[in-house]
């Protein structure tokens, strides 16, 4: 019997809704299998900024540190002082994020499986920034061949793991940011050598987001820098569906983390009517993660149940309002985990 002891980080707006949906379907799988979870609920965010007056209180860290991944429900305004952290601590240094079509959600094509592997400790994303004078800001864009060559072959590994188009694009603006991009992209090249079975190609970050939207199903993995990795994910959860379907990984070397793409999405916090999609399929990817960490072909089976139900409830119409239904956060919970087991 396999356990695992997992935090669970509740959030901001619309997170503890969510994490009450991750909850009951981790909860299943301990009552339905063989595989058991200790859940341990982090405080941070806004909430504990004003409860504790730290974002992220010390307790959360140690707690956080004490289990084997994190499943991570949005922050809202205090999100830099959580998420940013948690990466560059724990060394997060590859932020993964799956844009799929899904049976009957309205989308740009319903063909696309892509993921965009976006590098996750450098670029102007980390936020060094300082004032020269009170009206002047200067913002410092770190690249190091370390970290290009530490994401690009995560990339390229991504690639050989699937079983799709085996595909590599490095995204970037090398003909701007001739010595920062110059140096990611020469990176990209030199492992793509490496991975003779992946088709590797480059484009600009202006073409990408534009070919996107043009010919969304020709992607298979994106490589890319920090703040366009951000960017071009939104872009790619959007033209699947929305945000609602959108999961994340921030993985490292030894730990890993997982929340949904989106925010607190405070307009429709408490309300019950949150697509929980995004952090059940957050959690699958954990339960994968988990899988390959600890040679645990049971969980990985667990973890593509989770993805299954979604599938088979989205193909009967069964969906929450934000992508034309009308079940509840709650019901669609209900009945993921009905359709399980
Ligand atoms: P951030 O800057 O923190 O990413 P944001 O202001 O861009 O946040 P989000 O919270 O990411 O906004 O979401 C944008 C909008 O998308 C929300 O206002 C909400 O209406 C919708 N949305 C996001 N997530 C979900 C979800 N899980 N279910 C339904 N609607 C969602």
């Amino acid at each position: 019997m396999a356990r695992y002891d997992i935090s669970l980080m509740t959030g901001d707006g619309i997170g503890p809704e969510l994490c009450a949906s991750a909850r009951k379907i981790l909860e299943a799988i301990n009552d339905n299998s063989s595989t058991k979870f200790s859940i341990t609920e982090v405080e941070a965010g806004d909430a504990a900024l004003a409860k504790h007056g730290k974002a992220l209180p010390a307790a959360s860290i140690e707690m956080i540190r004490n289990s084997q991944a994190c499943l991570k429900g949005p922050v809202g305004e205090s999100a830099a002082d959580v998420i940013i952290v948690l990466r560059r601590m724990f060394d997060l240094y590859a932020n993964v994020r799956p844009a799929k079509s899904y049976p009957n959600i309205k989308a740009l094509s319903d063909k696309v499986d892509l993921v965009t592997v976006r590098e996750n400790t450098e670029d102007l994303y980390v936020g060094l920034e300082f004032n020269i004078d009170p009206n002047t800001v200067v913002g410092l864009r770190l690249t190091t061949e370390r970290a290009s060559r530490r994401i690009a072959e995560y990339a390229f590994k991504t690639a050989m793991s699937r079983d799709s188009k085996r595909k590599v694009v490095a995204v970037h603006k090398a003909n701007v940011m001739r010595k920062g991009d110059g140096l990611f992209a020469a990176t990209c090249r030199d492992v793509a050598k490496k991975y003779p079975k992946i088709h590797y190609s480059e484009l600009y970050v202006d073409a990408a987001s534009m070919n996107l939207i043009r010919n969304p199903e020709d992607f298979d993995v994106i490589v890319t820098t920090n703040l366009f990795g951000d960017i071009l994910s939104d872009e790619a959860a959007q033209v699947v569906g929305g945000l609602g379907m959108g999961p994340a990984a921030n993985i490292g070397e030894s730990f890993a983390l997982f929340e949904p793409v989106h925010g607190a999405a405070f307009d429709i916090a408490g309300k019950n009517t949150a697509n929980p999609s995004s952090i059940l399929l957050s959690s699958k990817m954990m339960l994968d993660w988990l899988a390959d960490k600890h040679k645990d072909d049971q969980i990985s089976r667990e973890g593509q149940k989770v993805e299954d139900a979604i599938i088979r409830l989205l193909g009967r119409n069964q969906k929450t309002k934000d992508i034309g239904g009308s079940l509840t956060t709650a019901e669609f919970t209900d009945l993921v985990a009905r359709e399980m087991f």
